[in-house]
């Protein structure tokens, strides 16, 4: 059979709700021209992010109940260790109530005035974590990760020569670590492959580095391996998942993304001294080192869903619906970041909106334009996610990609809705000379795509 199925059948359902276009302009009107400002009820089909997203499994509803609410030592949080122990061999495993909690944490211990963090690239939390301790982030992306229509099976290689000379230039003992994020969320999705994170560990090594990995889509990475990496295909996906980990110091994860769950993180470190200043910042903020934020019941859910993401019939069908999004798109003659990452796909908004400048924010505007035509939303990687403006010029520096990411939530769409969401882009893009460019009305300092609000030009 050469169809791929949705592995899951489904017992509860969400109604959506239909609005009319005069209802979207105005609810576009109200939330400024941010779709973060956008009333999720407002949304017909939510591609915003994959994060905290996923439909969670009867067995993970079924934990929900099971979950042992005590303060210290709960029955959940030793299954929860167990569990992330045996998938990742890291003997210190700490729970956080999200990714950007373990980027917390981590950076207060190492980050700091004066200091370089390398990563493939950065997430938005990651680099505002890093420049919130003082450090400098800096993002060394293989060069063919930056070029969108570009086939290369792993575009989220980090580049182990850039590295390598980031580490003469500024010193090793400025840089506390070294970070891979698998897959590269900021760089289209993309994976790292063994290789790759294995020629990273051996600079690494060279310098006396440790290595994190930022592993929030592991899975995904490692079926990505499994799919696309010489002599990978006829491994298990969990002996892959066990190598990127072994090669690691430790590593960030937020569980919202391949932990199958609504709300969660973790935060894993090889090394004792760490880990227990870690532990001492965990039960500062977050809570008692046996749960850090969460309820038991969600160590519960998290336990089950690292356990069900693994399932190779569940990524196949994961990774190829994603693709099929992306082929659809392609068909329309819609640039995407070619090949299709693990969790989204990301319109090359530069192409989309050619008649707009990064000024005027392309991305930005073609988010509001799948929100006007058809209630879609989705989310801006460019000028508004990732501009900064220069200190000396105030002239504002641009990143190399305008890309609008439609993130698909893990077992929440079925493949009609996609069918959908591809109809309605092909019809924007044949329509797209109408889109207008967006100005920046007002915007906080920091992650400013959240808060911002907008006009048209
Ligand atoms: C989502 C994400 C984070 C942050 O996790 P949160 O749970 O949203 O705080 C960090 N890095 C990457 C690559 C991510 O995708």
């Amino acid at each position: 059979m050469k169809t791929i199925i949705e592995p899951f059948r489904i017992k509860m359902v969400e109604p959506l709700k239909m609005t009319s276009p005069a209802e979207r302009e105005a609810v576009l009107q109200r939330a400024h021209f941010n779709p973060f400002l956008i009333p999720a009820d407002d949304v017909l089909i939510d591609l915003l992010t994959d994060s905290g997203t996923s439909a969670m499994s009867a067995e993970q509803w079924a934990g929900m109940l099971r979950g042992d609410e005590s303060y210290a030592g709960a029955r959940s949080w030793f299954r929860f260790e167990k569990v992330i122990r045996e998938i990742t061999g890291m003997p210190h495993v700490l729970p956080t109530h999200q990714g950007r909690a373990s980027e917390r944490i981590l950076f207060e211990l190492v980050g700091g005035p004066g200091k370089v963090v390398p990563n493939n690239n950065h997430f938005d939390t990651t680099r505002a974590n890093v420049e919130h301790s003082g450090a400098e982030a800096v993002d060394l992306v293989i060069d063919e990760g930056k070029q969108p229509r570009l086939r290369h099976p792993f575009k989220g290689n980090l580049d182990p020569n850039k590295l390598d000379a980031l580490i003469r230039e500024v010193g090793p003992e400025r840089i506390p670590l070294v970070m891979v994020t698998v897959t590269n969320n900021s760089g289209g999705g993309q994976p790292v492959s063994l290789a790759n994170i294995r020629a990273v560990r051996a600079v690494c090594d060279h310098y006396r580095l440790p290595l994190f990995l930022d592993a929030c889509r592991f899975a995904e990475n490692a079926y990505l391996i499994k799919l696309r990496e010489p002599g990978q295909a006829d491994r298990p996906v969990r002996e892959i998942v066990r190598e990127m980990f072994d090669l690691a110091d430790g590593a960030t994860i937020s569980a919202k993304k391949d932990g199958l769950v609504n709300i969660g993180g973790v935060l894993l470190f090889r090394d004792d001294a760490l880990a227990q200043r870690a532990n001492n910042l965990l039960i500062l903020t977050e809570g008692f080192v046996t749960y850090g934020g969460l309820a038991g019941r969600d160590l519960e859910a998290m336990a089950q869903g690292f356990e069900e993401v693994l399932d190779e019939g569940y990524l196949q069908y994961r990774v190829r619906s994603v693709e099929y999004l992306g082929e659809g798109l392609l068909r329309a003659g819609v640039q995407i970041v070619e090949p299709p990452g693990g969790h989204a796909i990301y319109i090359n908004a530069a192409h989309f909106c050619e008649h707009l400048p990064p000024d005027q924010f392309p991305g930005q505007a073609l988010l509001c334009a799948l929100y006007r035509h058809a209630g879609i939303r989705a989310v801006e990687i460019g000028s508004v996610m990732f501009g900064k403006t220069d200190l000396v010029t105030g002239q504002t520096i641009h990143p190399p990609m305008q890309l609008v990411r439609l993130a698909v939530p893990r077992r929440v769409y079925t493949q009609s809705h996609i069918d959908y969401v591809i109809e309605a882009v092909g019809e924007v893009f044949a329509n797209r000379r109408a889109i207008r460019g967006l100005r920046i009305v007002e915007a906080p300092a920091v992650l400013r795509h959240f808060s911002a609000t907008f006009a048209e030009v």
